[in-house]
């Protein structure tokens, strides 16, 4: 079977696929907290129609599926959704990202039904804090999450942490210590820029070479060896003595467009070819349409044609997302 091959000769294997566009939290960068207007039930794509999108993308080379949101943990039939995707022949590595809210309850089903690994989004360890990124009063649920998974065996647990200025960037080194203690995959990820409750701006980023320096000035952190087959965009280190890993994702400083793998499917059935564009191809009314597989694939292959060469949010021409995170999965 042929494989998806983009115009700059990327291969793409990696497909995401935000399953809902709800949540049960109202992250200040993410959404306003009233929260953002729903989609109808309708409108977003049935537990079947991912598989067949899924089943197709499978057959032509992607071999790594993440589930995300919205909050996927609270779509109905989630664990059961991801048993049929673990059946998907050429599928190797199935994961999902989550708030962390509901981990307790999921963690062991989610691992049963054949899920690899998860990435839970944490950015402060402190409650008050956590409470006011969050709007909401769980931290306690997350660390309890974060325990739940490591016991079912998702590994690694990998911690998503958005280091935003004068927000929680006094708690780099907290995180970094956590490595010490458990076998947490933590991954600092620049502030990106979205249309959403909180504005972006420029200078409430910090790059991951400043948040490295920071890091380095308490200990030095060791350079780690991509050994792994696939490795993501993370520049990954530790610290000699830690038992987890330290890993840095600078879409905003430094992207990493020249090895992306990827493509996203909406809640709402479009396809997005980078994070940062807001070209989308509609799949939902095609295949809603009764469009044949063969008519899907070549929709799929249309879409990696056109995928962009690279972002532009460090250019000044940039303009933000008009779709926020909670609705294109991250
Ligand atoms: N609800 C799940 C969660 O929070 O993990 C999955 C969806 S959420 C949109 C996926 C990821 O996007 C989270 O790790 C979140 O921190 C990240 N995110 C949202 N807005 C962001 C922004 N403006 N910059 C960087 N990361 C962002
Ligand atoms: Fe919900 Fe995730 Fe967005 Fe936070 S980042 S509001 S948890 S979708």
């Amino acid at each position: 079977m042929s494989k998806l091959i983009d115009s700059y000769n990327r291969s793409i294997d990696y497909l995401r696929l935000s399953v809902t566009d709800r949540c049960n939290l109202r992250c200040v960068y993410c959404m306003p907290a009233e929260g953002i207007p729903l989609m109808d039930f309708h409108d977003i794509l049935r537990y079947e129609e991912l598989l067949r999108i899924a089943t197709i993308a499978a057959r032509h080379g992607i071999t790594k599926l993440r589930i995300t949101g919205g909050e996927p943990l609270v779509r109905k039939g989630i664990a059961e959704f991801i048993k049929e995707l673990a059946r998907l022949p050429g599928v190797e590595d199935l994961s999902l990202t989550t708030n962390g809210v509901l981990l307790k309850e999921f963690a062991s089903s989610l691992k049963k039904a054949g899920l690899t690994r998860v990435n839970v989004s944490l950015d402060s360890l402190r409650p008050e804090r956590f409470n006011k990124i969050t709007r909401g009063d769980f931290l306690n649920n997350v660390l309890e999450g974060l325990e739940e998974a490591e016991m079912a065996g998702l590994n690694p647990v990998k911690i998503n942490c958005v280091v935003i200025k004068e927000f929680n960037d006094d708690e780099i080194l907290d995180f970094a210590e956590l490595t010490k203690k458990k076998p947490y995959h933590i991954r600092f990820i620049e502030y990106m820029p979205f249309e959403a409750g909180a504005a972006w701006d420029r200078d409430k980023c910090i790059s991951s070479s400043q948040i490295m320096e920071k890091i380095n000035s308490l200990q030095n952190l060791v350079p780690l060896v991509n050994l792994e087959k696939r490795t993501g965009p993370a520049r990954r280190y530790k610290f000699h003595d830690a038992i987890g890993e330290i890993g840095f994702i600078s879409p905003v400083s430094d992207h990493f467009c020249g090895s992306c793998n990827r493509l996203r499917l909406t809640a709402d059935g479009k396809l997005r070819t980078c994070l940062f564009s807001d070209d989308e191809i509609d799949i939902k009314n095609v295949m809603r349409g009764g469009c044949t597989d063969r008519e899907l694939e070549d929709l799929l292959f249309n879409a990696v044609r056109k995928k962009p060469e690279r972002h532009h949010i460090s250019d000044n021409i940039f303009k933000k997302c008009s779709r926020t995170m909670s609705f294109i999965g991250g």
